[in-house]
């Protein structure tokens, strides 16, 4: 199943309980632009070589498009236009006054150098500076970009519009970043995962949680749950899966990262080492943090899964049948458009910051962070039990309406 369709699936499925119209449908589904470019860039050893660069904005009804930019192999545009999708149900699920757009290059940024990575950003700003900007479009980092590419990306759009930090966000906290957008989305995905155990009536002994992906996502969360007293027993990325049946020993896991190569965990001690997709299918866990890439769980692969409890860090882990598999046998799901909304989110209090000229402490963020995402989860928590319908069915209803509505407001148009 290719990326689109799944996210169409879960948007239709939220559409038929809510009896929407089809051309209402097919209004909120159809992106509003979609742009391919060519991406030339001279290799360190002078060497040209192309890549293909893309920007789908989805959809502008509540406010500016928000997205990350992408950087990996597998970028192409029926991913983006899932991902620009998912921004929209998003953006409206956590009330920002955004619509949805994502942007790519079907590149393996492991393969540049520094130099090569800041001329591909360079060379894309080039290609698709007029169709974005702070009230237009505004991108933020994704897979494989991070506050250095966000400050080439503003520099060099400012050569052509003139100084305004806000066409981005993700920078660098000295370049007009915000402080805590580093740790957003990790931060949110643990507060939410407290959350919504705490309503199903876990306690924090005993409540064994795995996490796939030790990256921005996967450590940030991790280091949330740990200090929430939460055993984290296993912990993968694309070295393998380092398990522990009586908890992982989070600092030192981090500490490993940081202190060696590609911050692979590969090496770690004082654990058993499986390979990277032993750990979906692990025995005695409650919770399962899917927080690596898009596709990880199918209906090839949903039998193996063992958790009560998953929390979509990433987005699109799940496709629908497996969705649907899960829910038949009462695994509990909190969708990606609810859980990792903690990055757009502080994106938002970024873009907010540098429109004042003003900057927040690190505290006022995370108050406003847990504010924001406590908001959203008791409104999804409350139309799921109330419709009866699944936690992402009742997100996206939420996410939908908001949007159906300013379209409505706007003529669609
Ligand atoms: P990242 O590149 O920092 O980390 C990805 C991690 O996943 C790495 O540790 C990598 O080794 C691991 N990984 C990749 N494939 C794997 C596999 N098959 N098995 C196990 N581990 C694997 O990326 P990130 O920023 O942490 O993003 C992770 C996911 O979260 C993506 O789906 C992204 O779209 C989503 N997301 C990120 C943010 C953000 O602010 N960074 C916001 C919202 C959603």
């Amino acid at each position: 199943m290719k990326a689109f369709e799944a996210t169409r699936t879960f948007f239709e499925i939220a559409a038929d309980k809510l009896e929407m119209e089809p051309e209402i449908r097919e209004a909120l589904l159809m992106p509003n632009r979609e742009i391919q470019v060519q991406v030339t860039v001279e290799r360190d050893n002078g060497q040209l070589v192309n890549f293909v660069g893309f920007r789908v904005q989805h959809d502008h009804f509540r406010g500016p498009m928000k997205g990350g930019l992408r950087y990996h192999p597998k970028v192409d545009l029926d991913e983006v236009r899932a991902l620009a999708s998912l921004m929209t149900w998003k953006t409206a699920v956590v009330d920002l006054p955004y619509g949805g757009a994502k942007g790519g290059i079907g590149v393996d940024p492991s393969t540049l150098s520094e130099g090569e990575t800041e001329r591909l950003t360079r060379a894309f700003v080039d290609q698709i500076h007029e169709i974005v900007g702070p009230d237009k479009d505004i991108p933020g980092p994704d897979m494989g970009t991070d506050h250095r590419v966000m400050a080439w990306f503003r520099n060099q759009w400012e050569k052509y519009h003139g100084f305004n930090p806000s066409v981005i966000t993700g920078k660098p906290v000295e370049e007009y970043g915000a402080k805590g957008r580093e740790e957003a989305t990790g931060r949110g995905v643990g507060a939410l995962t407290c959350k919504l155990l705490k309503r199903l009536g876990y306690q924090t002994s005993g409540t064994k949680i795995a996490i796939q992906g030790f990256g921005n996502v996967g450590t940030h969360a991790a280091k949330f749950l740990d200090e929430a007293q939460f055993p984290i027993v296993a912990v993968s990325d694309v070295s393998g899966t380092y398990y522990r049946e009586s908890g992982l020993d989070v600092r030192s896991l981090l500490r490993h990262k940081i202190e060696h190569p590609r911050g692979l965990l590969e090496g770690f001690k004082d654990c058993d080492c499986l390979p990277p997709n032993a750990l979906l299918g692990l025995e005695d866990i409650q919770v399962l943090i899917p927080a690596a890439v898009g596709g990880v769980i199918t209906e090839a692969n949903v039998d193996q899964i063992k958790a009560e409890v998953i929390v979509e860090g990433a987005n699109g882990p799940i496709y629908p049948l497996a969705d649907a598999k899960l829910r038949d046998r009462g695994v509990v799901v909190l969708p990606d458009i609810l859980a990792n909304a903690g990055g757009v989110t502080v994106s938002y209090f970024e873009w907010v910051q540098n429109r004042q000229y003003y900057r927040w402490s690190l505290d006022r963020v995370r108050q406003e962070l847990d504010h924001t995402m406590s908001e959203a989860f008791e409104n999804v928590w409350q139309t799921a039990n109330e419709m009866d319908v699944s936690l992402r069915t009742a997100a996206y209803m939420i996410g939908i309406t908001r949007v159906r509505r300013a379209g409505e407001f706007a003529g669609f148009a």
